[in-house]
């Protein structure tokens, strides 16, 4: 897998949001899972230190354990998307079960209709499906923050890579806890030096 998205894969799938075109300096940042209980209040305290506004996608069944963590999400002003409701993977699920599980959530994500598939895969009449009742968001930049002790290639990864229009995947789960409080503050904090804006607008 890759941390930069090939431009070829955005060619032949152009009808998924890899990336958002602009002239401005400024990218958007989303966290996949979630809510968790340890790293969902570090995330949040981090932008809310940073004022910095970002989409999180979350997983309904996550969201059924965490209902109080759900709603500081949405009180504090981020975007919330749809990651499903338990996480299946589009390769190996058929295809009404993927489109109801994905339903399942959208009842209780009800402000807008993003979604972001589980291990970033379907299969083409899926997108096809899909495409039609949601803005499916991928990515540009992917962090690797789940890797155990890869807080300084996480940084890296990101870092080296921003650009204007970037959509920046971290994760909102206890994976990722370790190098997120490590290093997503400094990460921030010098993507913000770097003179770009966080933007949450779809
Ligand atoms: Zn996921």
């Amino acid at each position: 897998m890759f941390v930069k998205t090939p431009k070829i894969l955005s060619k032949l799938f152009p009808s998924l949001i890899w990336k958002i075109q602009t002239k401005k300096k400024e990218v958007w940042l989303t966290f996949d899972d979630g809510p968790d209980e340890k790293t969902t209040p570090l995330i949040l305290s981090i932008l809310e230190k940073l004022n910095i506004k970002a989409t999180f996608f979350l997983i309904g069944r996550e969201i059924e354990k965490h209902p109080s963590l759900t709603k500081s999400i949405i009180e504090k002003g981020h975007i919330i998307g749809n990651h499903s409701f338990s996480h299946l993977d589009g390769y190996m699920t058929r295809n009404k079960i993927y489109y109801n599980d994905i339903f399942k959530n959208e009842i209780k994500i009800n402000n807008l209709n993003l979604y972001r598939p589980p291990f970033g895969r379907m299969s083409l009449p899926q997108i096809w499906f899909l495409r039609k009742k949601f803005k499916i968001i991928m990515w540009d930049i992917f962090s690797w923050d789940f890797i155990k002790n890869n807080s300084l290639n996480m940084k890296n990864n990101v870092i080296n890579n921003i650009e204007k229009g970037s959509i920046i995947v971290f994760h909102n789960n206890a994976k990722s806890f370790s190098n997120l409080s490590k290093k997503l503050e400094e990460i921030l904090i010098e993507i913000q030096n770097k003179g770009y804006n966080f933007s949450s607008t779809w």
